[in-house]
């Protein structure tokens, strides 16, 4: 019979207080396709149960912990369970709350960065792939319509071969010792064994990375790394920067801060190509700019007709006419809404439409690892270029 119905979601993390649980939550409202009926949303039981109740589910599926979950919902009625689990828990969880999910038969969609390390996100791309299920990765800045249109472009050789990439994403938030304080989402990002190997370049040197690589369709190859600890007493980096080679000879530079004062989520990217660049803003990520030699900048605006018939990906991503600007939630909700159209087909027995397949994975994540691994490395290193491993 054909699978024509709501997705159940499970979601691990996302607890009292907590940031992206609750965006999730709230992007997967947006096109009907998904809902939430249970979870272990906190490190702490009692603090899952409170989230469970302030989201008023069934007390009976709302978990002490993401085991006592598994046990749960494989003790339902299949018709009943969840089809997937949404992981957005601290970094150091992620690999194991993804394996016994796998293992167990669910979907899952993760927050990035994907796994604690090389290791694990090697593990668990050879799991996904052995599983048959839908792994997806919550790089939601390849969700926008504009970025989509921008890949498409480049995909299309409106641009020419590219030639040099440059890719930003300072944050001013953690320039102070914001962890002394308590501060939730400080304290774990700079905790080597809650974070990882690195601090600012995992957090959101990775977005810059899968963005880079999404829109341009290449590779980094290597890396010449410069990352810094500003803040007194931290053990993780809160500044890197980085120069990039590209698998078609292109150059490029990455820079990455969270002790940029002032600074909120400038991430921004330009790339340029032998014919016309590319330059987008995610603070303003309704406008893609297109420049050329000896012509006007075009501006391109999301919604309107003219992109819809260049990028049939950005016209899909798209819910609100022109002018009416979207943004950060809706980028969430596009990943969802092409990850939950392929976890339908494949129950279904059906081959995905294309455009549904247009979501980071878990191929993409292990990229994200590399790339915090070789930037770790090559800060170490004197001879400083490193080979990204592949
Ligand atoms: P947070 O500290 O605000 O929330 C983490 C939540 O996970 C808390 O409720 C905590 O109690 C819960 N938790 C921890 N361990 C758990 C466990 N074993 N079982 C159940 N719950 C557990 O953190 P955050 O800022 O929301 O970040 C969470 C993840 O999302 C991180 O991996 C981060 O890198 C990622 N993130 C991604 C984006 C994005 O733009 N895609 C933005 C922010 C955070």
């Amino acid at each position: 019979m054909a699978v024509n119905r709501k997705l159940r979601m499970g979601m691990v993390g996302g607890g009292p207080g907590a940031f992206i649980g609750d965006v999730h939550r709230k992007a997967v409202g947006l096109d009907g396709q998904i809902k939430l009926v249970a979870g272990a949303f906190d490190i702490d039981p009692k603090k899952s149960k409170k989230m469970g109740r302030e989201l008023f589910l069934n007390p009976k599926r709302v978990y002490g912990t993401y085991k006592e979950m598994i046990k749960g919902e494989l003790a339902l009625p299949e018709d009943e369970r969840i089809d997937f689990v949404t992981v957005t828990t601290p970094n150091n969880w992620h690999f194991p709350i993804a394996r016994d999910f796998l293992e167990a038969g669910f979907h899952i969609m993760c927050e990035k960065p994907m796994t604690f390390d090389v290791k694990e996100a090697k593990a668990l791309q050879k799991l996904v792939k052995k599983s048959r299920k839908v792994f997806g990765l919550m790089h939601n800045y390849t969700g926008y319509p504009m970025v989509k249109l921008a890949r498409d472009m480049v995909k299309a050789g409106d641009i020419g071969k590219i030639r040099k990439i440059v890719v930003r994403y300072p944050q001013g938030w953690l320039a102070t010792a914001l962890e002394r304080t308590g501060q939730q989402q400080a304290s774990w990002r700079t905790d080597p064994k809650q974070s990882g190997a690195a601090g600012c370049i995992g957090d959101i040197g990775t977005h810059a990375e899968n963005l880079a690589e999404y829109i341009s369709g290449l590779k980094i190859t290597h890396i010449c790394a410069d990352t810094t600890i500003f803040v007194k007493g931290r053990k993780l980096d809160d500044d890197g920067n980085c120069l990039l080679k590209f698998n078609n000879g292109a150059k490029g530079i990455l820079h990455t801060s969270q002790i940029s004062v002032g600074e909120e989520n400038n991430l921004g990217i330009w790339i340029y190509g032998e014919k016309k660049s590319l330059e987008w803003y995610q603070e303003h990520p309704n406008y893609l700019y297109v420049k050329e030699a000896d012509g006007p900048v075009q501006k391109w605006s999301r919604g309107n007709n003219y992109v819809a018939a260049k990028s049939k990906a950005a016209a899909r991503a798209t819910r609100l006419p022109s002018g009416h600007p979207e943004a950060f939630f809706e980028a969430f909700a596009n990943n969802y809404y092409n990850f939950t159209e392929t976890i339908r087909a494949k129950l279904n027995r059906k081959k995905p439409d294309k455009l549904a397949l247009d979501f980071p994975n878990v191929d993409d994540g292990l990229r994200g690892m590399l790339f915090i691994e070789t930037v770790v490395a090559s800060a170490k290193s004197n001879q400083k270029w490193t080979k990204m491993k592949s």
